[in-house]
């Protein structure tokens, strides 16, 4: 069992409707028509699985976003969000000290090899930052 200590905490906010502080968004990632909430900040529930609070769940966010304002702009039918890693099924790499990982995998736990999952996870974030430049 892999235990999350690192307690995300949303600011405070008025004037929307929240879940436990996070703005509630649609099967869309609309707060309103024309209002996307993604990321870290988003209650995201579909289908009654709701998504977990992290990176790959915040990218994916992102690129079906991009896709609806242009297609909100277009006046085309929005795409349906599919969560990929939901709090039942989370799906994220833990790293434990040094040179060392765990994979959560839709809820399963992978602690072996730790040393591969480590450089498995580091090629993950080095991809992630030269795609993003940061
Ligand atoms: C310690 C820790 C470890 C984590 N490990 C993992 C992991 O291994 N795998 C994983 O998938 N996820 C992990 N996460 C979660 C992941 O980092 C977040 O889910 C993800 O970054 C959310 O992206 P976001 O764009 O919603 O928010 P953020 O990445 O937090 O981006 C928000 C941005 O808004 C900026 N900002 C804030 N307020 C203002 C303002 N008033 N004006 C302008 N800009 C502002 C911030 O500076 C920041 O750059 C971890 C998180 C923490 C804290």
């Amino acid at each position: 069992m892999a235990i999350s200590c690192i307690g995300l905490k949303p600011n405070p906010l008025e004037g929307l409707k929240t879940k436990n502080g996070w703005i509630v968004v649609d099967d869309f990632l609309r707060v309103k028509e024309n209002i996307f909430a993604i990321g870290d900040c988003a209650y995201v529930s579909v289908n009654g699985e709701v998504a977990t609070k992290t990176a790959l769940e915040a990218e994916r966010q992102a690129k079906i976003t991009a896709k609806n304002i242009t297609r909100l702009i277009k006046g085309e039918k929005l795409l349906r969000y599919k969560i990929s890693s939901s709090l039942k099924k989370p799906t994220t790499f833990i790293t434990l000290g040094r040179r060392r990982a765990i994979l959560i995998y839709k809820g399963l736990l992978i602690s072996r090899p730790m040393r591969i999952l480590y450089r498995i996870r580091r090629s993950f974030i080095e991809s992630f930052m030269k795609r993003y430049k940061t």
